[in-house]
């Protein structure tokens, strides 16, 4: 449904030459005149939905704004920059607990190096909700997209996956350096931060590059988080379509994987997980050779059939 809608509105858009990338990507890209790009994303954050206040401490949720941000110009591989960020806090909420958001906003901006250049502030009797607006650079022509990967590439992951519900979805590290080490070292056809797991994540590069994908399950790094608990699905399973690991999901020619892994000071790990092929669609297979079909099954922040998110 969200996706539906996101692409109703992008139909009814004509192309503008001041946008050199628009909806569709982690992030958009606006020229600039001085060698660079400018790399811009949004996210909106509500209590009950992306984190509950009775649960989660401040300093997690403001961190989590942020992050999710910072990930997103990650999937770029551009520099984040300076971020915008919006509040409507609870009505009911005390000043102390208002101040108490906006220090843990200015700690996390610290860690993760970006400028707080504004924002807007409200109050409602609704729940808490968190819009960051990040803007960051990349050198011109130089941001990866998602429409590049091509038949023959390697799909490769930065990290582990699945269980990230536990405690991974609020202490993440966007793999920013990550994604620029690999794009200077290698050459990245396309790129994604895993915030909806594999499964979805993997479908937009696919559909966004016509092209389909065979992953070998046997090669998937899966998290020790998602080897503990719950029963109903396989730590596999898990690894697939989870969510928020906030890992990079990107391809690239074959050789440039042996060639990265080889290289001793590399500041990201590399766990190739299957190929690009020919064709639409994702195959799991398994060591026996099994050939699955890896459903979307990620998690989307949709509406329910009540309306309700
Ligand atoms: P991500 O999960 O990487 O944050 P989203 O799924 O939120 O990305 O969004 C997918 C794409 O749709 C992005 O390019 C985003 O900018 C665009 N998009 C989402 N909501 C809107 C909206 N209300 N108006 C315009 N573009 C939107
Ligand atoms: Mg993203």
């Amino acid at each position: 449904m969200e996706f539906e809608l996101i692409d109703q509105l992008k139909s009814w858009l004509k192309p503008d030459a001041r946008v050199n990338l628009g909806i569709g990507d982690d992030c958009a890209l606006l020229p600039q005149t001085d060698g660079t790009e400018s790399v811009v994303t949004t996210d909106l954050l509500l209590d009950g939905v992306h984190f509950r206040t009775g649960i989660n401490p401040a300093a997690d949720i403001a961190r989590k704004a942020l992050a999710v941000n910072v990930s997103d110009i990650a999937a770029m591989a551009a520099i984040p920059v300076a971020a915008f960020i919006s509040i409507v806090f609870p009505r009911s909420w005390s000043r102390q607990q208002a101040e108490e958001l906006l220090q843990a906003l200015a700690d996390s901006a610290r860690e993760f190096q970006i400028a707080i250049a504004g924002g807007d502030t409200n109050t409602w009797s609704g729940g808490l909700a968190i819009n960051v607006t990040l803007y960051g650079q990349v050198p011109k022509g130089k941001a990866v997209r998602r429409d590049g990967a091509q038949p023959g590439d390697a799909i490769c992951v930065t990290g582990p996956l699945g269980g990230s519900f536990a405690e991974k979805q609020f202490r993440f590290t966007p793999r920013v350096q990550e994604a620029i080490w690999l794009r200077e070292n290698a050459d990245l056809h396309a790129l994604i931060d895993l915030s909806d797991g594999i499964s979805s994540d993997l479908g937009h590069i696919l559909r966004a590059s016509g092209v389909g994908a065979e992953l070998d399950a046997e090669l998937i790094p899966i998290a020790p988080a998602a080897q503990v608990g719950e029963s109903d699905r396989t730590p596999l399973e898990r690894a697939l379509s989870d969510g928020e690991d906030f890992e990079l999901l990107f391809t690239l020619p074959p050789d440039d994987v042996e060639r990265l892994r080889k290289i001793p000071e590399a500041p990201v790990t590399i766990f190739p997980i299957g190929r690009i092929i020919p064709g639409q669609g994702c195959v799991l297979l398994d060591a026996a050779g099994k050939r699955t079909e890896c459903i979307a099954s990620g998690f989307v922040h949709g509406f329910d059939a009540s309306g309700q998110n």
